[in-house]
């Protein structure tokens, strides 16, 4: 390629995209470098899905421990030193940002541990001041929590310093209803806090299945969750002892150890230079690209969160690997297909779903078919543990191929991660009756639909 500039690719943010991207362009022989200037690893790696998922773990130990007695077991006195989790959850965290470094070293790729701006055409400048030239640019930073303004904001945590907690607080509160502020309440619930979420509406996770988000709200009250709806932030005050005293709209004021907002997440753009080479930026603030991650500047692309299209690392991944073939690869130019992408949310118990909810089915095709599983997982019943899973099947009526299913109960991502498969691969209901149930497992009322 060009050997008029120092690199084919220069990849702004090393997170799942941007590591994705500059590999796979480098193992098809380009001369890539990326640029980083925190963690390699990015939220994903650093403060988001890994450690939150280690959390999760972490958590479940609560119930799993109280379970036990059910099943036999003597259990002890039980303690939790949440520093203990946090600390192996860090070193874990860190061995994880080695391995992710020692990838790009191993494919040649040049890392900078530092900010990088476009300050011209095909030039970036680096914090130290080394001013580099690349044939390709490839934004890949990201997004970060958006956290709302208002008297005493200043005093709220995201899920960034959740992680890195002195000690857990002994009453929180969290802002928003989606994604993060479901899993991380139930972290904190079942490591002991008292746990309140404020959401704006009064829906939760409303991009997911109707009855499976109340089930979550259900079960989330039952093991001690309080919700507070229409609630948005009038004022936070710190008190003389360090507690907060929160003001939400509809609501007596209010004592708080924590406060944290899960209130979305925004694209990463300022301050990169995008203005200088004129790239263009969207109403909520995301690069706007086409479906091959192409900017309005011929040679600028974007991948992962900072286009906001779907805000999920193995879609970042994705669009990366398609990014690095297409340009770099001896291929023709593939975009990523962002239908059915399957997701979980990590609550206890978890949600997963892929394809459409009954409401966007019933809206979209008009005949539809449901088919649903109330039930009691066995080890429920043993543990006496009054917990119901749900599982839905919407199907097109008209054919019946399946068009959705969405589950809230223990392990459903891992269950969902194959049924995804199936629907994305567009089999019917008929298909899903052929195969025989493996007994007994919660996963057989997938095959068991009346
Ligand atoms: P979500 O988009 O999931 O939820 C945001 C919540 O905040 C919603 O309840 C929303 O309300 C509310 N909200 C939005 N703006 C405001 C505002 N200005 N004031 C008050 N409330 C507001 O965002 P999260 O922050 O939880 O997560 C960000 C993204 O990260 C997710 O969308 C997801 O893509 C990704 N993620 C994925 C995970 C996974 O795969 N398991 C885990 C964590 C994050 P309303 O519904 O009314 O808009």
């Amino acid at each position: 390629m060009a050997d008029a500039y120092d690199f084919d690719l220069f990849t702004i943010g090393a997170g799942s995209g941007g590591v994705r991207a500059s590999r796979v362009a480098a193992a098809h022989g380009a001369r890539v470098a990326v640029a980083e200037e925190y963690r390699v690893g990015g939220t994903c790696v650093i403060r988001g899905c890994v450690p939150k998922k280690m959390l999760v773990y972490g958590a479940h130990f609560a119930e799993d421990l109280v379970d036990a007695e059910h099943f036999g077991w003597t259990i002890g006195e039980k303690s939790f030193d949440w520093v203990k989790l946090r600390d192996h959850v860090q070193n874990d965290v860190t061995r994880l940002e080695g391995l992710y470094g020692q990838t790009l070293s191993n494919h040649d790729v040049t890392v900078f541990n530092e900010r990088a701006v476009i300050t011209g055409d095909h030039q970036i400048t680096l914090a130290s001041g080394k001013v580099v030239t690349a044939a390709h640019i490839l934004i890949a930073t990201g997004a970060r929590p958006f956290v709302p303004q208002f008297p005493g904001s200043e005093h709220v945590i995201t899920s960034n310093e959740a992680f890195h907690l002195d000690a857990l607080p002994r009453r929180i509160l969290i802002a928003g209803g989606g994604y993060i502020a479901n899993e991380f309440a139930g972290i904190f619930n079942e490591f002991g806090c008292k746990v309140t979420i404020a959401n704006r509406s009064d829906t939760i996770l409303r991009s997911y299945d109707a009855s499976v988000r109340d089930r979550l709200l259900q079960i989330s009250m039952v093991k001690g969750i309080a919700f507070l709806f229409h609630a948005e932030f009038e004022s936070i005050e710190k008190q003389d002892d360090g507690t907060l005293l929160v003001k939400l709209t509809g609501q007596d004021p209010c004592e708080y150890d924590a406060v944290m907002v899960a209130t979305g997440r925004v694209p990463n753009v300022e301050g990169l230079g995008l203005e200088t080479i004129g790239v263009d930026i969207g109403q909520r603030g995301e690069i706007v690209v086409d479906a091959f991650s192409r900017t309005n500047v011929p040679y600028v692309y974007a991948v992962g969160d900072v286009t906001d299209r779907v805000q999920l690392t193995p879609v970042a991944i994705r669009e990366g690997q398609a990014f690095a073939d297409s340009v770099f690869g001896n291929c023709e130019p593939y975009a990523v297909d962002h239908s059915c992408v399957p997701s979980a949310v990590f609550s206890h118990p978890p949600i997963a779903a892929v394809g459409m909810t009954e409401g966007e089915a019933r809206n979209q095709l008009g005949n539809v078919k449901v088919y649903q599983a109330d039930f009691r997982p066995m080890k429920n019943v043993v543990a006496g543990r009054n917990e119901r899973s749900l599982y839905k099947m919407v199907v097109d009526a008209a054919n019946d191929r399946i068009v959705g299913i969405h589950m809230i109960g223990p392990e459903a991502p891992e269950i969902m991660q194959a049924a995804a498969i199936a629907v994305k691969a567009g089999l019917t209901k008929a298909d899903f009756d052929a195969t025989v149930a493996i007994h007994p497992t919660m996963a057989e009322e997938l095959v068991l639909f009346k």
